[in-house]
C-alpha cells in the first residue's frame, strides 16, 4: 500500500484480486453491495459479496428484441454492458409502502416506517447510468418539493462506477454525450485493463474507502492505455442518434404518419418504460384487510403505455397506442428538456433490447427526420 492517501481526482492502480479488499472495506463500513451478477440467463443487479459473484468471463450480445449471454475468451470482470435492471430499482423501488393505517376505536392511527434508509454501494455503474441517476436527481430533488424516500436513499449511496470499454449493440451514449467515460457523479471510477484495474478517485469518501486497499499510483503506461481503450469504445457504439434540434423535430411532427406505423408494431406492453433508467411514472394504490382494521398506501411503478394511466373523468387522454408511443418519445426527447433542462434519454439502449418486437427509437426518429424510409 502506498503511504500517501490518494487525492481527489487522482488515479491509482490495484490488482484485480484487490478489488475484493474494496468490497470488504465497503461492507465493513455498513454498505450493502449491489452489483451485476448472472441470474436466469441475464446480467441483473443484486446483492453481492465476493468478486466471484460478478459475471466474470461473461459477455452480453444485444440487438433490437434480442439479449443473449455468452462466454468470453478471457476472464474480464466487467466485459458486458447494461442488462434489464437499472439502479432506479434501488433508489426509486418498483413498489414502496408509503404508510399504513390501523383502526383505533372510532378513529385510526397512521404508521410510517421508522427504519433507516438502506445504505447501498452500487458496483459497476456505467457512464450512461450515472447520467440517468443525475436525471432522476433533477426530477426528484431539484423541484420545489423533494421526494423524501429517493432523497434518503440517494444521500447514503456509494457509487463505484465502471468506464465502458466494450459498448453493446444497442448503445448510443456517445450520441447523447453521456458516455462511455464516467466524468462525474461517482466516488470511485474503475477502468478494467488487461491485468489491473485503474481507479479514479471522485470523492473524499472514495479516497477514504481506499485506505484498506493495496494500491499504487498509476503509471504513464496505464493512463495511456485507459485513454486508448476509452477512445476506441467511443467509436464502437452499436447505434447512433442525430440529436440536432430533436425537440423541434418532435414538436413539428406530432401528426407524422410514422406514429401510426410504429403503432402497428407496438404492443403497448410497457417494457420500454420499466427498463428505462429515467422513467418515473407511478401510481398510488390503497389496500385494506377484509376486516377493515388496517390499510396501506403503496406507490408502484406505472407506465404511460398503460391505457388506464391517462384516464381522467370522462375518458382516456391517450386512447390508442399511436398516442401513447408518441407521448413517450416526445416526452423523453423534447418536453423532458423543457421540464428538467436535460434529455430524458441517456442512450443506454435498454428500451431497444427489451422491446419484444424490436422497436428502436434511433430508427423511428431517423424515419421521422426523413433519414430512412418509413
Ligand atoms: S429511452 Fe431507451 S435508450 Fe433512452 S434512457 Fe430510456 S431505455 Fe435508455
Ligand atoms: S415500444 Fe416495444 S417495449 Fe415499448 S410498449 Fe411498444 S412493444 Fe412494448
Amino acid at each position: 500500500m502506498a503511504e500517501q492517501a490518494p487525492i481527489l481526482g487522482g488515479q491509482v492502480v490495484i490488482s484485480k484480486p484487490a478489488l475484493q479488499q474494496l468490497f470488504d472495506a465497503l461492507r465493513g463500513a455498513g454498505y450493502s453491495l449491489i452489483g451485476p451478477t448472472v441470474r436466469e440467463d441475464a446480467i441483473v443487479y443484486d446483492e453481492i459479496a465476493h468478486l466471484s459473484d460478478l459475471p466474470v468471463g461473461w459477455a452480453d450480445e444485444q440487438a433490437p428484441g434480442t439479449y443473449r449471454l455468452h462466454r468470453r475468451s478471457d476472464q474480464a470482470h466487467f466485459g458486458f454492458v447494461v442488462g434489464p435492471h437499472s439502479w432506479k430499482r434501488y433508489l426509486y423501488p418498483p413498489s414502496l409502502r408509503l404508510f399504513s393505517t390501523r383502526r383505533n376505536g372510532d378513529g385510526f392511527s397512521v404508521e410510517t416506517s421508522k427504519d433507516p434508509p438502506p445504505r447501498y454501494a452500487f458496483v459497476g455503474v456505467r457512464a450512461c447510468e450515472l447520467a440517468a441517476i443525475a436525471v432522476q436527481d433533477r426530477v426528484f430533488l431539484d423541484g420545489p418539493v423533494q421526494e423524501p424516500h429517493y432523497k434518503a436513499r440517494r444521500e447514503c449511496a456509494f457509487v463505484l462506477a465502471v468506464n465502458c470499454t466494450e459498448p453493446g449493440g444497442t448503445c448510443f451514449c456517445a450520441s447523447m454525450r453521456t458516455g462511455p467515460r464516467c466524468s462525474s457523479g461517482f466516488d470511485l471510477a474503475l477502468t478494467e485493463l488487461d491485468d489491473v484495474f485503474l481507479l479514479e478517485v471522485g470523492s473524499a469518501l472514495g479516497a477514504q474507502m481506499l485506505s484498506g486497499v493495496e494500491w499504487r499510483p498509476a503509471g504513464a503506461f496505464e493512463l495511456s492505455r485507459a485513454r486508448q481503450v476509452m477512445a476506441e469504445a467511443q467509436t464502437r457504439m452499436g447505434r447512433g442518434l442525430n440529436t440536432q434540434n430533436l425537440p423541434d423535430l418532435l414538436y413539428d411532427n406530432l401528426e407524422h404518419p410514422h406514429w401510426a406505423n410504429v403503432a402497428e408494431r407496438c404492443l403497448s406492453c410497457a417494457n420500454c418504460t420499466m427498463v428505462c433508467p429515467t422513467c418515473f411514472c407511478s401510481d398510488v394504490q390503497e389496500t385494506s384487510d377484509l376486516a377493515g382494521e388496517t390499510a396501506a398506501r403503496v406507490r408502484a411503478w406505472d407506465s404511460c403505455f398503460n391505457r388506464e394511466f391517462s384516464y381522467v373523468f370522462g375518458g382516456h387522454l391517450r386512447p390508442n397506442t399511436r398516442a401513447r408511443y408518441r407521448q413517450w418519445l416526445t416526452h423523453k426527447l423534447a418536453s423532458w428538456t423543457d421540464q428538467y433542462g436535460v434529455s430524458g434519454c441517456v442512450g443506454c439502449g435498454r428500451c431497444i433490447t427489451w422491446c419484444p418486437v424490436g422497436i428502436d427509437l434511433t430508427k423511428e426518429l431517423a424515419a421521422i427526420r426523413g433519414e430512412s424510409p418509413l
